[in-house]
């Protein structure tokens, strides 16, 4: 189990995505109902932000990483859809991502 950051309740890992450590280095967690999953608003204020390159990926249905078709069809696991489903990360490089946060082999 781990605390999601945001609401401070105790959740399954499964359920929870880890996000960048803590100033202690910790890793930290937010829940499902914590997080953001991508909306219109949510893409507006991303394009806003200065992701405009990320959003029209997104929107093409493509990684907004690595620019290649994903869709939520691919992901097998409960979290890298979720995953998918917050930020349109493939798994390809979701599985990068966790490799680098975690430095190690996921
Ligand atoms: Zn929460
Ligand atoms: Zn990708």
């Amino acid at each position: 189990m781990v605390i999601c950051r945001n609401c401070g309740e105790e959740v399954h890992e499964d359920r929870a995505l880890p996000v960048i450590p803590d100033e202690f280095g910790n890793m930290t967690y937010r829940c499902e109902d914590c997080l953001e999953p991508l909306s219109q608003e949510k893409l507006e204020r991303m394009r806003k932000e200065g992701f405009k390159e990320e959003v029209e990926a997104i929107k093409k249905g493509l990684c907004p990483f690595c620019k290649k078709p994903v869709k939520e069809s691919d992901f097998k696991g409960y979290r890298s859809r979720l995953d998918f489903r917050v930020n349109g990360s493939c798994k390809a490089c979701q599985d990068d991502f966790y490799r680098g946060l975690f430095n190690q082999e996921t």
